[in-house]
């Protein structure tokens, strides 16, 4: 949308070498909010290459300096960047439900979210753990140490606009690396405010930069720079598949978080109000944009009509509406193709013979006619061959497939290209450990939802969901450190 056609709030612009300037291009574009199309939340850079190369050159330049500070001293600049977050926290927020769409309280739990990553990761700034082996040789001391790997891109989603820049960028920094970071553009400003907390903190000159821009534009100058050493990305198969292959061609290294089909299993031995609860809670909460939302529910046939009806009665009276609202539960799609994008698999969930049990419509009349709002939707007697069994659709839809018996649930489960989250309701203590042992996701969960993972623990799938090594908690900072293995005899 042009910006011109629209009242414009503020002006949001790049981040490069310690400066806020305008992109080289001269253009910006509007950024919606997706539950009053009228209201423009601000307009973003609509950067091209020239952008790219400036910001990865000023990352290059800063990056010795910033590897040479003590590991502490980088973490004290994450330390003092969340406590301006939270200094911020309301407006931070309020700003992410305008942008995206998901409520209040769910913009509020994820601004919370990155706060804490950067208090987590600045605590890595003095820990940072290596490894000490005993030598065979005698007087010889053996350990590894943690190099960073100099200049790395991060490329990130819509769909957690602060929480995601914040786990890319807090291990990447803390390491030593310097940033370029190109956040998606239907919700950059949560990326922005972590960089400007991180400005405000007084980190140095060239160590983070921000670019926005369209996704081939931005992402194809950063992956062809030759100061980028790894390339951090989140988004959909697609688009991961193509950068795998660009970045792989010149022996970056390189970690893809994707989609998901996630399943909840759910045992005869449920309590079946507890079951519905799980359910709604992964399947429409944050409008099923969460790569690990629960798309698929598989339950066991003595409990199959009682859960449902349970489920589809309380389905109908969640609330949908502007997030900023009291009391709404679920606000709008991101944008016009992600509303389109729901719609087309609900007609094709039908023609394929699933049974619609609730929902199936974009919501109309009112302050509905303003956003893209979208029905929570139910089908029943999903089976696996149809394309709401397999594809990502990253909205409010959830498909129910009936299991004769645990073993078939498993296999149901199981029956798909991704691998990101999964979870069982059951107390079964038996067959939750074979769910734990047999279940194919990067994320397991019991009597919880899929979604709702916590910033301490490593995140990331299996299969087709996921490349490379995991983000967040212990593990993130193995992907933005290279091992160095010291042999050092002290005696001669
Ligand atoms: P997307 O379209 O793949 O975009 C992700 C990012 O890649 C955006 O910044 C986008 O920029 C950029 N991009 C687009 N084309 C590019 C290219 N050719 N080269 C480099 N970068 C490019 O995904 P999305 O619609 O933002 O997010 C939804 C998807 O993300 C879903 O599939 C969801 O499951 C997945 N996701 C996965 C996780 C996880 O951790 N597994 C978490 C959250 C979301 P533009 O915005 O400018 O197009």
């Amino acid at each position: 949308m042009d910006v011109e056609s629209k009242a414009m709030s503020e002006v949001f612009q790049n981040y490069i070498a310690g400066q806020w300037v305008e992109s080289k291009t001269k253009k910006t574009f509007a950024n919606i909010n997706p539950a009053n199309i009228d209201e423009v939340v601000g307009a973003v850079q609509a950067s091209g290459p020239e952008d790219v190369i400036a910001a990865c050159n000023a990352a290059q330049k800063a990056q010795p300096g910033w590897a040479s500070l003590p590991a502490p001293r980088r973490g004290e600049y994450l330390f003092k960047a969340a406590e301006i977050l939270e200094s911020r926290f309301a407006q931070l927020a309020e700003e992410m439900t305008r942008e995206e769409g998901k409520t209040l309280p769910e913009s509020k739990g994820e601004v919370k979210r990155a706060i804490n990553i950067f208090r987590y990761f600045g605590g890595e700034g003095a820990r940072q753990f290596s490894y000490k082996i005993p030598s065979e040789r005698e007087g010889v001391i053996c350990y590894t140490i943690r190099k960073p790997l100099g200049v790395v891109a991060l490329i990130t989603p819509w769909n957690f606009p602060s929480a995601i820049p914040a786990w890319k960028m807090a291990p990447a920094l803390v390491a030593g690396n310097t940033v370029v970071i190109k956040p998606a553009s239907l919700a950059p400003l949560g990326a922005y405010r972590l960089v400007e907390a991180l400005h405000d903190a007084g980190i140095p000159a060239g160590v983070i930069n921000f670019v926005t821009g369209g996704g081939g534009t931005v992402g194809n100058a950063l992956v062809d720079h030759p100061a980028i050493k790894a390339v951090s990305f989140t988004g959909s198969c697609g688009v991961g598949a193509d950068l795998y292959e660009k970045a792989t061609r010149r022996r970056l290294r390189v970690q893809l978080e994707m989609g998901g089909k996630n399943p909840t299993i759910v045992l005869k031995d449920s309590d079946l109000d507890y079951a519905v609860s799980v359910l709604i809670n992964g399947a429409f909460f944050s409008t099923g944009q969460k790569c690990t939302a629960c798309s698929r529910a598989v339950i066991e046939k003595d409990i199959y009509e009682p859960l449902v009806e349970k489920l589809v009665a309380k389905t109908r009276k969640l609330k949908v509406g502007n997030g900023l609202e009291p009391g709404i539960e679920i606000g709008p799609a991101v944008d016009a193709s992600q509303l389109q994008v729901d719609l087309d698999y609900i007609e094709v969930a039908k023609q394929d013979g699933a049974q619609l049990l609730c929902g199936g419509n974009r919501l109309k009349g009112g302050i509905y006619d303003k956003g893209y709002f979208v029905e929570p939707t139910i089908f029943g007697g999903v089976k696996p061959g149809m394309r709401i069994a397999q594809e990502e659709v990253f909205g409010p839809v959830l498909g129910l497939m009936v299991a004769n018996d645990f073993e078939e649930a498993m296999s149901l489960a199981n029956n798909v290209k991704f691998g990101l989250a999964a979870s069982i309701v059951s107390n079964d203590l038996k067959r939750v450990h074979q769910f734990i042992e047999g279940i194919e996701a990067g994320m397991i969960s019991v009597n919880l939802p899929t979604a709702g993972v916590e910033y301490q623990l490593p995140f990331g799938g299996t299969k087709e969901s996921s490349f490379g090594m995991r983000e967040q908690g212990p593990l993130a900072l193995d992907f933005y450190t290279e091992a160095r293995t010291i042999y050092l005899k002290y005696t001669q």
